[in-house]
């Protein structure tokens, strides 16, 4: 038995198959999680049903199970879990956190950004709705206050949510929730104490450690993995139109995967199967060795001239 406890997951949207980018998230997750004797939990973040794909969910548990990324226990499916959020936003509401707001994306197109190229909410309606307004949208209060937080690769952070972010958006204005929102009910669900996911991710924490101080929720321990760009430094993406992960010269993938966590296998490995390589990796996994700067996606290196995985 492992002394502390270690509940990890991988929280794909099913978008589209996983891609370069998503594989080295999943990776470290996987590892990170293996490396401490700890669980790892698969969920699908299905919340946005506009953005999903009809079968994109068993095509990326397909995917893992090819990579040899062997999860535990059953898949929670976020579109069957409204309830859980509805719940999880009356307590915001009734505790004055949530408030009600009208504006629409036009009326907020010349509000400042902040460095992610967000809207910083400028508080239009905190206090009460414009008179003749009608309520669209759930915001909850951010206090002036520096949230900080350890990251385990990018070290002390802090964020202050009223300059940076401002009131940010837990019920949008199409009826769904918001990500902010189920990503934190369903990691306390889940008893999740480690997260492990990619840098785009980073500064949403502050966001999610606000909510979870409200809530009432513990607060996991944060790592984010470098982000892996394309040749254009574009972050691989279905927007940005990243290959699916190759179904041959897997052991290429992964081999780059590693190398992009900093932690490449020895020469001597060069030719192992994936059991083998994934047996090393996680022997020798160290999260705070895991580089800061992005990678860039190297397709002409992916597939190998070795038997495949
Ligand atoms: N579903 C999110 C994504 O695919 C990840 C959410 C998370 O790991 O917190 O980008």
């Amino acid at each position: 038995m492992n002394a502390v406890p270690y509940i990890g997951r991988f929280a794909p949207s099913p978008t589209g198959p996983l891609h370069f980018g998503s594989l080295v998230a999943a990776v470290a997750g996987w590892l990170d999680a293996r490396a401490a004797g700890g669980r790892w939990l698969v969920r699908m973040e299905d919340l946005d049903r506009p953005r999903c794909e009809p079968g994109a969910a068993d095509i990326i548990l397909r995917q893992l199970e090819a990579y040899g990324l062997a999860w535990d226990g059953a898949v929670l499916v976020q579109s069957q879990r409204d309830d859980a959020y509805a719940a999880a936003l009356d307590a915001l509401k009734e505790s004055g956190a949530a408030y009600p707001c009208a504006c629409t994306r036009s009326q907020l197109a010349l509000a400042p950004r902040n460095h992610e190229g967000e809207i910083i909410y400028p508080g239009t309606c905190r206090n009460r709705l414009p008179a003749g307004a009608i309520a669209r949208a759930w915001r909850v209060r951010v206090p002036d206050l520096n949230v900080r937080f350890h990251d385990r690769i990018h070290g002390d952070l802090q964020q202050n949510l009223a300059h940076e972010v401002g009131d940010f958006i837990v019920k949008r204005a199409d009826g769904l929730f918001a990500y902010q929102l189920a990503v934190v009910v369903d990691d306390a669900f889940q008893g999740i104490t480690h997260v492990v996911r990619g840098a785009d991710l980073l500064w949403n924490t502050p966001r999610q450690i606000h909510l979870q101080t409200l809530l009432g929720l513990p607060i996991p321990v944060y790592a984010h993995v470098p982000l892996i760009t394309n040749a254009a430094g574009q972050k691989l993406s279905k927007q940005t139109l990243a290959p699916a992960l190759p179904e041959t010269g897997r052991r290429a993938a992964l081999t780059q995967a590693l190398a992009a966590l900093g932690h490449a296998p020895p020469a001597d490995l060069v030719g192992a199967g994936a059991e083998e390589l994934l047996t090393w990796v996680v022997a020798h996994w160290q999260i705070e060795n895991v580089p800061t700067r992005p990678a860039v996606a190297n397709p002409a290196q992916a597939p190998d001239n070795l038997p495949d995985l």
